[in-house]
């Protein structure tokens, strides 16, 4: 069996920057990029592309200001293959196409991110890694459709996926006015002056309910008990908040909308007995926490207690495996920005590439 040089796990952009230094240094990388027909992973929001591929437009990564919608087809036409065109020439033809300015999608920055990879030279597998050896070197990894291959360098790039709380009508109005990501969506035009809900008792819900109280003409946060989790400091951002109201005690049981408009309020239950109450609200936000996606690596890397790949030296990428780097969300649980994680997966990929000159092996 062939030994590759380095393997890049995950399709997000923190892969995709990863790949890009990796390919521009010589490494010849293959990502593997996830698995699309695996419904599991169309279900957790863990298909390929990652979390971007499941946003809306966005704002904040730098270098993409709202442009016209034609224009942006006309980019994605003179960048794109045709196959990787079809998957978002819903923007710009048909009955869903758009008009006027807007800024970029996350699935079309993805398609871009990822060809932009593939013209330096990576590989790309479309599969999961399900299982790894990091014990011995070569490190060996296992895809689901039972392939085995062996790299002398890994970067785990595989992300973190958002919790949601499971509803049917939930899941019927994401991109359409459920969201888990307020700094992802919250500034978009449909959620500006409506009562919006937050659903969680964190930081980030917290976090989540202040950032959307600037847009929201009235914040619900929704906390299914009395006290908040959050750290005390945060707690006092979101009690002092004249626009960010409290519904103590109480879960969302059903989302409410049309497919027109969206979102157009919640029922709220309560967790103590009380009566059920319906709200009007333009959105809902879950910050009920996120999961990272470091199920397959089943022990073989250091992690922290929720998940997250712990990062073993302070502003490095390495991991408690020499040779073994991680990007992007899966080993960062604090800030979780796209930008953050294409940063990251620059920073793997010049510790992968300086870790295997110091090994003579590049
Ligand atoms: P978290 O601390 O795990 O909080 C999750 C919240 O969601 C909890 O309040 C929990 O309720 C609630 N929850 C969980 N499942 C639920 C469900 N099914 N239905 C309703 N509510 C549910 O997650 P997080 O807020 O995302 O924070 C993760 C980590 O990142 C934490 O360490 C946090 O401190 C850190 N963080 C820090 C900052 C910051 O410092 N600025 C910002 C964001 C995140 P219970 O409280 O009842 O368990």
């Amino acid at each position: 069996m062939s030994v590759e040089k380095v393997i890049i796990i995950g399709s997000g952009p923190a892969a995709w920057s990863a790949a890009v230094y990796a390919a521009r240094a010589s490494l010849e990388p293959l990502a593997f990029e996830g698995n699309p027909f695996w419904d599991e992973n169309r279900i957790n929001g863990t298909a390929p592309l990652g979390q971007l591929n499941l946003t809306t437009e966005v704002e904040n990564f730098l270098t993409w200001p709202s442009a016209d919608n034609a224009a942006l087809g006309a980019f994605s036409k003179s960048a794109l293959p045709p196959d990787k065109y079809a998957e978002v020439a819903h923007y710009y033809e048909g009955k869903r196409a758009h008009s006027g300015k807007r800024a970029a999608s996350g699935p079309e920055m993805m398609q871009w991110a990822r060809q932009q990879a593939v013209n330096f030279g990576t590989r790309v597998v479309s599969d999961d890694i399900v299982r790894v050896d990091f014990s011995k070197r070569p490190f060996t990894l296992f895809t689901r459709d039972g392939q085995t291959v062996q790299a002398k360098a890994v970067i785990v790039a595989t992300g973190a996926r958002a919790n949601y709380i499971g509803l049917p009508s939930e899941d019927r109005f994401k991109n359409n006015g459920v969201s888990a990501c307020a700094v992802c969506d919250g500034a978009l035009p449909r959620f500006r002056n409506r009562p919006l809900v937050v659903v969680g008792g964190g930081d980030t819900a917290v976090e989540e309910a202040s950032y959307l109280s600037k847009f929201a003409s009235v914040v619900y946060l929704v906390h299914r008990r009395d006290k908040l989790r959050a750290s005390q400091i945060m707690q006092n951002r979101a009690l002092t908040n004249s626009k960010i109201m409290m519904k103590w005690n109480s879960v969302v049981g059903e989302v409410f909308g049309t497919d027109d408009d969206g979102v157009t309020g919640v029922q709220l239950d309560s967790t103590v007995g009380g009566p059920s109450e319906k709200l009007d609200a333009g959105g809902m936000f879950a910050a009920i926490g996120h999961t990272p996606n470091t199920a397959f690596l089943k022990g073989q890397l250091e992690c922290d207690a929720v998940g997250y790949v712990k990062w073993t030296l302070p502003f490095r990428t390495y991991t408690s495996v020499e040779g073994v780097f991680a990007a992007g969300d899966v080993a960062d649980a604090t800030y979780r920005q796209a930008i953050t994680a294409a940063g990251t997966g620059c920073m793997a990929a010049l510790d992968a590439e300086r870790w295997l000159a110091e090994q003579g092996e590049h």
